[in-house]
């Protein structure tokens, strides 16, 4: 069983990209088993976003991901807040000081700066030049209780150790210590001078203390990975395994970011997505499976899960999410619930909020089991659901009065056509069903009860004044949802 964790910092809102690395963590947890833990990396306070807490636990939820260790819900190993682990990370910052693994720094910032700026002007890679690691143990003790500002900094060996991920396979940083011509291969601070920790000692000390075994998260984590390694074998600790994904890019080839408001899994919200359709959707971006299609909920998900990514960069286009969305919509149909009640409710408040044509849209559906009426429909269009919004604006006719059509048409210029439109009369209050109806509009088009030649005008006019549209849904359908009643005013049985 795997032990899989989401490791957000509190600085951004939950967006594809990371909905997307928790939902992996999630599904390999799940798949084999084991425990999905959810930890919040608050250890860079500054750039903490207030409310963004609640809201990654809010998003996590929606998207039905619930976490079985950490905030909130606890576990064995909390608390699962880094910022409340100080004390553990500055413990074990000390562990590597006293076996020599690491050291105490006392450059200042001014200093490591214009280091910086100088080696950066000379063309050379801006890595720390290590004055402070010759510094004799009784110096660095005493300047430390003498109260002297430092922060604490790993010895990386002169050789950084190879790992396989699980991804991209066997990643041997290239250069020897002397040869580094990559900043990020310098000896990294471990606690800053206020004591907290960095990134990477909280990360890798929580992942072995939080028995992490895989750990799955984007490709812009690869360069830090060498320099976790080190520390996982500086403690002697034996590292979790790696699985870098690629990261998502627009059509343009830009990263998307949690900085881009439209990937913000609020904007998927407010556009009534669904959380299944989400979480699909992302599921597919750089996963392949072996399955004939990819519509799968989150329990089919799960079934099928393994770690097949792909290598690079994934570009995200929309349109199968709008596919996703449609299918998942009939599957909602499909199945009833409190899923298909939902966007029942939706449909509902929306017909409310707005006024004009909808304001007595109660009184044109002529029954008095509102939510029925909005839920057949549903199920009758749901190859098409999108939104409520939008499923309103096709399924207008449903809701309000249309004009009549046989008063406007020009096809009621000749009588024939409303006439054999009339026959729908035949079908009774009683007998007003769907096989009825499939027959009464056969009949109607092919003309056979008057032994005449079928015509598209007909069955033109019949649709343009039941519903008002050339197109749409199954006409027995609409005529069986809208009821006798109301299909016979619209045809204008009896009415001169
Ligand atoms: N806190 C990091 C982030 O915000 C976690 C990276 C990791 O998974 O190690 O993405």
């Amino acid at each position: 069983p795997a032990r899989t964790r989401f490791a957000p910092s509190p600085t951004g809102y939950l967006h594809l990209g990371s909905l997307r690395t928790a939902l992996f963590n999630y599904l390999l947890a799940k798949r084999t088993g084991g425990q999905f833990l959810l930890r919040i990396e608050d250890t860079d306070q500054k750039r903490t976003i207030p409310g963004a807490e609640q809201r990654l636990f809010d998003d996590l939820r929606w998207a039905e991901l619930q976490w079985d260790e950490g905030p909130e819900v606890g576990g064995p190993y909390g608390p699962y807040k880094q910022s409340e682990r100080s004390a553990i990370y500055k413990k074990y910052a000390q562990e590597l000081l006293d076996s020599g693994h690491a050291y105490r720094c006392f450059c200042s910032s001014e200093r490591l700066n214009s280091l910086a700026e100088f080696k950066h002007k000379l063309g050379l890679a801006t890595d720390y030049d290590r004055t402070c690691v010759s510094i004799p143990k009784e110096e660095s003790d005493d300047r430390a209780h003498r109260g002297e500002s430092h922060t604490i900094r790993l010895k990386v060996p002169d050789q950084y150790p190879a790992y396989r991920d699980l991804i991209y396979g066997t990643f041997r940083p290239l250069k020897k210590r002397g040869h580094v011509t990559e900043s990020s291969y310098e000896d990294p601070i471990l606690l800053k001078s206020d004591g907290l920790p960095t990134y990477h000692l909280a990360n890798v000390v929580d992942d072995h203390l939080m028995k992490i075994t895989h750990v799955i998260r984007g490709s812009e984590w690869m360069p830090s990975t060498p320099k976790h390694i080190a520390m996982y074998s500086a403690f002697g600790w034996s590292p979790p395994e790696f699985a870098h994904v690629g990261l998502l890019v627009d059509e343009h080839g830009n990263k998307l970011s949690k900085r881009n408001f439209d990937t913000d899994i609020t904007a998927y919200k407010e556009m009534e997505v669904f959380p299944e359709t989400l979480t699909n959707f992302a599921a597919l971006l750089g996963w392949s499976h072996k399955e004939k299609s990819d519509v799968m909920d989150l329990k089919t998900l799960i079934k099928n899960f393994t770690l097949k990514f792909t290598k690079g960069n994934t570009t995200v286009t929309f349109g199968k999410m709008h596919f996703l969305q449609r299918k998942h919509a009939a599957l909602r149909a499909e199945t009833s619930g409190p899923k298909l009640d939902e966007m029942v409710q939706n449909v509902v408040a929306l017909l409310t909020a707005l006024d004009t044509p909808y304001k007595d849209w109660k009184k044109v559906i002529s029954t008095t089991k509102p939510d029925e009426y909005v839920e057949k429909i549903i199920i009758a269009d749901a190859d098409n659901y999108t939104n409520a919004n939008e499923f309103l604006y096709r399924n207008a006719f449903f809701f309000a009065p249309l004009r009549p059509f046989h008063k406007i048409s020009p096809l009621s210029t000749s009588p024939d056509i409303p006439m054999r439109c009339h026959m729908v009369a035949d079908v009774s209050e009683e007998d007003w069903n769907r096989e009825n109806l499939m027959q009464k509009v056969h009949d109607i088009i092919d003309g056979r009860e008057e032994g005449k030649k079928g015509s598209k005008d007909v069955y033109h006019y019949l649709r343009k004044a039941i519903t008002g549209h050339e197109m749409g849904m199954r006409l027995y359908d609409v005529m069986l949802i809208l009821g006798r009643g109301e299909v016979l005013r619209r045809l204008g049985v009896g009415m001169g």
